[in-house]
């Protein structure tokens, strides 16, 4: 008989009940160090003060009240947005892969309102990840998620990430936008080069395209700075955004230029619970967290420590551990056992991670995390990969 939770994930046998800043509480009574945060979502831990209050304080006043009104908290979060980040305006949804969808939508409906409706294809990157609806499955491209669900919807023309003459020769008059993740995510946390976002920039206003970035699971601080693009210095013209945004609250906002967003007019896109009070009160108040001065120091900071031990301790583990790589606090261990494996071991040691592409361990430790949590995590490591290794 079908379990009554559809069986869409392979879920670990584990539930939990309370978290605290970097730890997660289970029902059998254990204790866990997060270094996954729910995917990149809970980057201030668990349950911060300010988030609690912030919630608490939103839920005695109002839920929603739908988006055929004015909603302050969205101009609010919109304006914090748009003086922090190279965008003018900004739709609220609830998930990355609606945030991808409304970023697809808006670079079609830029060249039909700029007289060009046959530009409405976008060239992704092979290995990318946008989500799991019908075009965002399409615009990643993988095999594995779009398998069963044909037909594919069309409109996305793929080229291997990171190299710039396949992307430049997979040009066509057809061509509407270049859509890639500044550090590919589920793809095995592959960083893109600095240089190759500025060539991308370049091609773009070249041939008149629009450049959309996916800072679903890049943004909010992961890498070091409030979005990755921002440390390579180069701007999109559209940027989605979810994940960390919320804090855990569902919350996910695409970000455009003015002219990006041209044909976004009345009655072009919407969203029932996009930017309801309740999801704008939590990303006010991580904002908030946030862009304090010196907390993306402080990140970066803690980043540098954490990644200068990770490359000494997996050194001393060739045989498990292939490569480290990553950006500020988004941390991919290639390694050589099957990820699963070593990620099994790791939670049975109290270290929960996250897999991903190319056997990756992924490490997304809360953004608020200090000495004691660092000491903590290089222990577990340490023990587990001796345990591992052969
Ligand atoms: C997680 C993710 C998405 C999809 O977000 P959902 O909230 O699961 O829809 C899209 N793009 C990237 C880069 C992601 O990591």
């Amino acid at each position: 008989m079908v379990p009554v939770v559809m069986p869409t994930y392979a879920r670990a046998d584990l539930a939990f009940e309370r978290g605290e800043g970097a730890y997660l509480f289970a029902t059998d009574g254990r204790r866990f160090l997060d270094f996954g945060s729910g995917v990149a979502v809970t980057s201030l831990g668990h349950c911060h003060p300010k988030l609690v209050e912030a919630l608490r304080a939103q839920a005695g006043k109002l839920w929603h009240c739908s988006n055929l009104y004015r909603v302050p908290g969205q101009e609010k979060v919109a304006a914090k947005l748009v003086a922090n980040t190279f965008a003018d305006t900004a739709f609220f949804c609830n998930s990355g892969a609606e945030a991808m969808e409304c970023a697809i939508k808006m670079a079609r409906k830029y060249h039909h309102a700029s007289g060009n409706p046959q530009r409405n294809r976008i060239i992704c990157a092979e290995g990318a990840f946008h989500g799991r609806t019908l075009a965002t499955v399409a615009a990643g491209g993988q095999k594995k998620h779009m398998e069963g669900f044909d037909p594919v919807m069309d409109g996305f023309d793929h080229v291997p990430y990171g190299n710039l003459n396949a992307l430049r020769d997979a040009i066509t008059p057809q061509t509407a936008a270049i859509l890639v993740e500044p550090v590919q995510g589920e793809g095995g946390i592959i960083p893109g080069d600095p240089d190759y976002l500025r060539r991308l920039r370049a091609t773009a206003d070249e041939f008149g395209l629009l450049l959309i970035f996916d800072e679903v699971q890049t943004g909010m601080g992961r890498t070091g700075s409030l979005f990755a693009h921002q440390q390579a210095g180069v701007t999109p013209d559209i940027m989605g955004v979810a994940k960390g945004l919320g804090g855990g609250f569902p919350v996910g906002a695409c970000l455009a230029t003015e002219a990006a967003a041209r044909g976004m007019t009345a009655g072009t896109h919407g969203s029932t619970f996009g930017g309801n009070p309740l999801a704008m009160a939590a990303a006010e108040a991580v904002l908030d967290v946030m862009l304090e001065p010196g907390f993306m120091a402080g990140v970066q900071a803690k980043a540098q420590q954490l990644r200068t031990r990770l490359d000494t301790l997996c050194g001393r583990f060739p045989a498990v551990i292939e490569l480290v790589r990553g950006q500020g606090l988004m941390i991919g261990l290639k390694a050589r056992v099957p990820n699963t494996e070593l990620q099994a071991r790791l939670m049975a040691n109290g270290l929960l991670t996250v897999g991903a592409g190319d056997n990756v361990v992924r490490l997304l430790p809360p953004l608020i995390i200090g000495e004691t949590e660092m000491d903590e995590a290089i222990q577990i490591l340490s023990r587990t990969l001796s345990e591992v290794s052969p």
